[in-house]
């Protein structure tokens, strides 16, 4: 049977984008259905806009330090109408990038909600397509908490709106995007107080990292609260007020929850069309991106191993690679994935946390160095760097890198290409450093750390 298409994909956000373009390239005949946004969660309501509120955020400690290199850079003011609109002209202008990178690949753009009739057919409102396969690439889905008054709080997706800029924030959560926000109101100068249910907000990140972390939040004037929880959220006028699990009321104008994104799953067919679904909704696949469907692939948030974009885009090309080009099918490999976290300093890592390496590493071996940037020995800001390298000693090889400072994602990307590579400490050694940068730290650190 002739179908309309070879793939159809349904999403067109970071994976489904590279897997429609790459797939096109090689010769399929390619569909992608959209109904919110081209680009995706990262280029609307996620990385690029955040980033730029990060930037945008910066300023007022910018501002600050000036005054110590000899500039009175007089009275300032914050706008934030200005930065939510010039942000929004961007996020448009790469809306008409996506559609352009489409459009010459190839691939034909459907607009509106896809939802599969069986495993070859799709709907598009009152259309329906045929096709080989499909590639489900529908991203995640903020999660509100089940309390009362949730509806009284917003998550990330409307916080790249906002009509006015709080004068007070609380923000629920202790993942990426809260310490990100708690950072971003700070900045721009917002009363902004942070409420994590566990001891230490950051799970998963390395110990020394998220108590770095914790200390610069505190000395820049995010409040923590930690072991506690948003039981409810009632409204008195305009101000929200908040009940912690522990009984203490918070005052505030705004509560930004951000406790985790599920899959986008509902509505969409899939059990009904056969394809196994996990815990909240994630469609699970093997190796090859391949659901208990044959002809039926999903990437990207949907199936909730990292929800990362490069992460996402790298599944693309597999799906690319595999169902178009006659070369040797390819999967992801997930080790030694480098992130960073843009709170302020930010986070840049790549490999397992010291307490996870102890346990794969018997003869761990571990450098670590904190330091005030060079920057600041002028200003006199109270802000430090935290670096670390874990080697292990067995064979020398470097198999981690933690960073908490200025621009801890652009140095750890670096990095993680010679952690790939499998370079040992003795090639950290011979590598002559960049003087003066704080990167070269990485390279000069010769004595482990005492315990
Ligand atoms: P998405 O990019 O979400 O794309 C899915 C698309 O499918 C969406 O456009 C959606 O509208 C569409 N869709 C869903 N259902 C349907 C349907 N039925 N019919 C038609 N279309 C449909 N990652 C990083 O690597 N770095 C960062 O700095 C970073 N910052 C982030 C900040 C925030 C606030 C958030 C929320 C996320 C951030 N992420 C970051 C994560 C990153 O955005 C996601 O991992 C990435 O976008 C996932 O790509 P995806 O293709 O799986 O899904
Ligand atoms: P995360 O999974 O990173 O963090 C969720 C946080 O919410 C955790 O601290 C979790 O606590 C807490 N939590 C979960 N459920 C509840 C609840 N019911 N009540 C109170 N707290 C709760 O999710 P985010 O929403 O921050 O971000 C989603 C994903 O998007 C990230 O995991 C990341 O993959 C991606 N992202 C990436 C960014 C980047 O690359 N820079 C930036 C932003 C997002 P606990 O730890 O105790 O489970």
């Amino acid at each position: 049977m002739a179908y309309d298409f070879d793939l159809f994909v349904i999403g067109a956000g970071s994976g489904g984008v590279r897997a429609a373009r790459m797939s096109a390239a090689n010769g399929g005949r390619v569909a992608v259905a959209e109904d919110r946004h081209l680009g995706g969660t990262c280029v609307n309501v996620g990385c690029v806009p955040k980033k730029l509120f990060v930037y945008g955020s910066h300023f007022s400690e910018d501002f600050e330090d000036a005054s110590a290199y000899g500039w009175d850079v007089g009275g300032t003011s914050f706008d934030w109408d200005r930065l939510r609109d010039n942000k929004t002209r961007e996020i448009e202008r790469l809306n008409g990038i996506y559609a352009g990178l489409l459009d010459n690949a190839g691939v034909t753009r459907i607009w509106g909600t896809a939802r599969l009739l069986d495993a070859h057919t799709v709907a598009v409102g009152d259309q329906t397509y045929t096709t080989e396969n499909v590639l489900i690439a529908t991203g995640s889905w903020p999660v509100l908490p089940d309390i009362p008054g949730s509806e009284h709080t917003i998550t990330s997706n409307e916080a790249f709106y906002l009509e006015k800029l709080p004068e007070r924030a609380l923000v629920l959560g202790g993942g990426y995007i809260a310490v990100e926000f708690a950072g971003i109101f700070n900045g721009l100068g917002v009363e902004t107080e942070l409420v994590y249910r566990g001891p230490l907000f950051l799970r998963g990140f390395d110990e020394g990292v998220r108590e770095c972390v914790n200390d610069e939040l505190v000395q820049k004037g995010v409040r923590l609260k930690f072991n506690d929880n948003v039981a409810r959220v009632d409204l008195d006028g305009e101000e929200r007020v908040v009940t912690l699990t522990s009984g203490e009321q918070v005052r505030t104008d705004l509560v930004l929850c951000a406790i985790g994104r599920y899959p986008k799953t509902a509505g969409l067919g899939l059990e009904e069309a056969g394809v196994k679904l996990g815990d909240f909704g994630r469609v699970l696949v093997d190796d090859y991106f391949q659901t208990s469907v044959p002809n039926i692939y999903a990437i990207g948030d949907v199936i909730d191993r990292m929800q990362l974009t490069p992460v996402a885009i790298a599944e693309g090309m597999c799906i690319a690679n595999n169902l178009f080009t006659g070369n040797p099918k390819r999967k992801v490999n997930y080790d030694n994935i480098a992130t960073a976290v843009f709170c302020q300093p930010n986070i840049g890592t790549v490999g397992p946390t010291e307490q996870e390496a102890r346990e794969r590493y018997p003869e761990l071996v571990v450098y670590e160095s904190r330091f005030r940037p060079m920057k600041h020995t002028l200003t006199g800001r109270a802000e430090h760097t935290l670096m670390k390298l874990l080697v292990n000693g067995a064979d020398d090889r470097v198999v981690a890198a933690h960073m908490v400072g200025p621009d801890a994602g652009e140095i750890i990307q670096g990095l993680s290409v010679a952690i790939t590579a499998g370079a040992t400490k003795a090639d950290f050694d011979a590598t002559i450093g960049i003087h003066p940068t704080a990167a070269e730290e990485f390279v000069t650190m010769r004595e482990p750390r005492a315990g």
